[in-house]
């Protein structure tokens, strides 16, 4: 790796299996099931849907809240600081990078901890909206680990349905996690600043995905096309391995303290 990383500078992007030691599962990893993921059709179509969305966020995003960073965030940021790393593009919405001490992040798919209004897209932290979610439903902390353990989809469903649903206190537009959907587009401003950390360095590091989604595999294949050398870094095959001008078949946390180690000597 460090030969052809060099002395940099080196962009990075991170996915998934960047924040499993973190205790965040990655659910394109090789032992994890296959999933649904939410459609950004299905939260704005359907109300009952939305409804169980939230319902399940209001909980479910405290559990992000609380996890921290493992080695693998904290190697970069040394870099980072080390002068190695100028940039880290992130697939996650965790905002681990950030807690770990990297600066020059860019969130491709948004974060967890903030909500925008579909209407005048006003920003607010997550942590405003619970506090208005928990006004609004103050008996619903305690149902909550009936609702976690609920074997079946329907008794879910159902035990979210006097769940209270808040929007935009500015306007009363629709209120949505500030984050990426499928079949949503990540905004075009923030993709091109992406692609300035890669054309601004001399090797791409992929950290932690297997490239399934084109929004994180254009990067591997426009470093490629303009003869940026790219590392990857990930446990199993990845969508961009053909591209790769050195593919490591390993775990970001151990490999990724290794490097840092050598860098900063
Ligand atoms: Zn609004």
């Amino acid at each position: 790796m460090v030969d052809v990383l060099g002395a940099g500078p080196v962009a990075v992007l991170t996915g998934a299996g960047i924040s499993t030691d973190s205790g965040i599962p990655d659910y394109r990893g090789p032992d994890s099931p296959p999933r649904n993921p939410m459609t950004y059709q299905q939260f704005v179509g359907d109300f009952a849907f939305r409804r169980h969305y939230w319902a399940r966020n209001h909980v479910g995003w405290r559990h992000i809240a609380r996890t921290e960073p493992n080695d693998g965030h904290r190697a970069l940021a040394k870099l980072e600081a080390e002068g190695l790393v100028t940039g880290l593009i992130t697939q996650n919405v965790d905002i681990l990078h950030e807690v770990a001490g990297s600066r020059r992040v860019i969130d491709l798919h948004g974060r967890y901890d903030r909500v925008i209004c579909l209407s005048c897209r006003r920003a607010i932290t997550r942590e405003h909206l619970a506090e208005r979610l928990t006004a609004l439903n103050p008996d619903y902390a305690a149902e909550v680990s009936d609702i976690e353990i609920a074997p079946d989809a329907d008794a879910v469903i159902a035990a979210t349905e006097g769940f209270q649903v808040a929007d935009c206190e500015y306007c009363g537009g629709m209120l949505k996690p500030d984050i990426v959907y499928f079949g949503e587009n990540v905004p075009k401003d923030r993709v091109l600043e992406a692609y300035a950390y890669v054309d601004q360095a001399e090797a791409l590091l992929v950290a932690g995905s297997s490239l399934t989604v084109m929004s994180g595999l254009r990067f591997v294949r426009h470093a490629a096309k303009t003869g940026t050398p790219v590392v990857i870094l990930n446990r199993g095959e990845t969508r961009g391995d053909d591209l790769a001008t050195l593919k490591v078949d390993g775990g970001c946390s151990p490999v990724l303290t290794s490097l840092a180690e050598i860098y900063t000597g």
